[in-house]
């Protein structure tokens, strides 16, 4: 069977050898402790899953829903990205509805990339910015991302020649795998630059919400001009605990939002109206979820920090998203950390490299389990002699 050329682009799965060491350390009876997975853990809000069932029963939701989402919805998605960001959207184009913002993501490319276009994609980095490109037939150039700029990527390192080539620029704060968030500055930079290139600029805002200590993450869209050069992805996944309901949105610049439209028009046929219901139910309902989740996540932040500061690391706090990335101590691969931490400690995290060449050298904790087992994490460490000298 000869599979097609874009598959075998496909960079192979950096995870797999470790989620083999995690099953093994499982089978042997290892009560292990997974950090690695980015996904909450706590339920869905009831008045959600209430609006759900209610919908659910009711006979029209039953038909096929309108390609660019229900009118309820998108009004909903407007109003709170007027009252959360200062952001004014028109409902009607400026709204697309998507099957989990990684749907749209990855659709995104079909929409402006031909075989051979480039696209600014930074690194570390989610994979599907990368992966979303090659299977488009692109090619990904990386903007490293340093904690020396804070892990946000130098428009002025690249090639000018690149620049003037590029259709496309990823971004994401707060940022995923690195936790890093953008000052409203860096956004100017953005627009300045996508306008001098000519670039669609598509911002990733999945962790919009997940915030501490009085923080509060800019929306791209509340830039002046962002709207002429780019869309924002964003998402019920992580603000509302919604991510198997496969449900998101892409807001911003009307004729990207055109393209990726008639894009999914020939792919899928969009989101179960109850679905959407429910969605509309968690922007418009009770948004204590969201402080509440918020509160968990920064005493699961301050266990880690804390604990992995007591051996040796120098972590400041983080302002947002449910991750931790961390340097691994010299003389270690990140996938050799990795594995060292699943054979001695039972604690498994995710090795830097999975999100890009530039993750070498780090790992990834996700704050989606319990502060009493995130404290076990860390005396288990101890117990094992790990700290950030290096094995004793
Ligand atoms: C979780 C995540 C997504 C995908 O969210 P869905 O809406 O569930 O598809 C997108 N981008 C980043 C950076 C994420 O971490």
């Amino acid at each position: 069977m000869q599979r097609a050329k874009r598959i075998a682009a496909i960079p192979p799965y950096l995870f797999a050898e470790i989620d083999k060491l995690k099953a093994a350390a499982r089978a042997r009876g290892v009560d292990v402790i997974d950090l690695g997975i980015g996904d909450p853990d706590k339920p869905t809000p009831e008045h959600v899953v209430e609006a759900l069932a209610a919908a659910a029963r009711d006979p029209a939701t039953h038909r096929y829903p309108p390609y660019e989402g229900l009118s309820e919805l998108k009004q909903a998605i407007a109003r709170w990205y007027d009252e959360r960001y200062g952001v004014k959207l028109d409902p009607e184009n400026e709204v697309l509805v998507l099957i989990g913002s990684k749907e749209g993501i990855a659709h995104v490319f079909w929409a402006f990339v031909d075989p051979g276009d480039v696209t600014l994609v930074p690194d570390p980095a989610y994979p599907v910015y990368r992966t979303g490109t090659l299977l488009a037939g692109g090619r990904p150039y990386t903007m490293p991302l340093t904690p020396e700029r804070g892990f946000l990527p130098d428009l002025t390192a690249v090639e000018p020649e690149v620049a003037e080539q590029a259709k496309l620029l990823f971004l994401n704060y707060p940022n995923n795998p690195t936790a890093a968030v953008a000052p409203p500055e860096f956004f100017a930079e953005v627009v300045d630059f996508a306008r001098r290139h000519n670039i669609i600029v598509c911002h990733d805002f999945a962790y919009c919400e997940t915030t501490f200590d009085g923080y509060r993450a800019p929306s791209f869209l509340a830039t002046p001009g962002a709207k002429e050069v780019g869309i924002e992805f964003n998402s019920l996944s992580k603000p509302y605990n919604m991510t198997g309901w496969r449900v998101g949105f892409a807001v911003g610049n009307k004729e990207v939002l055109a393209a990726l439209s008639i894009i999914k028009t020939n792919v899928d046929s969009g989101v179960f109206d109850a679905v959407q219901l429910a969605a509309r139910a968690a922007l418009t309902g009770p948004q204590d979820i969201i402080e509440r989740m918020n509160k968990i996540y920064t005493g699961r932040r301050n266990v880690i920090i804390q604990g992995l500061n007591s051996l040796g690391w120098r972590l400041e706090p983080t302002k947002a998203t449910f991750y931790v990335w961390a340097p691994v101590p010299a003389g270690y691969t990140s996938k050799e950390f990795a594995a060292l931490l699943l054979e001695q400690a039972g604690v498994n995290v995710a090795p830097g490299n999975g999100y890009g060449e530039q993750g070498e050298g780090f790992f990834r904790i996700a704050l989606t389990v319990d502060e009493d087992r995130l404290a076990e994490a860390v005396k288990r460490l101890r117990q094992a002699g790990i700290t950030f000298a290096g094995k004793r």
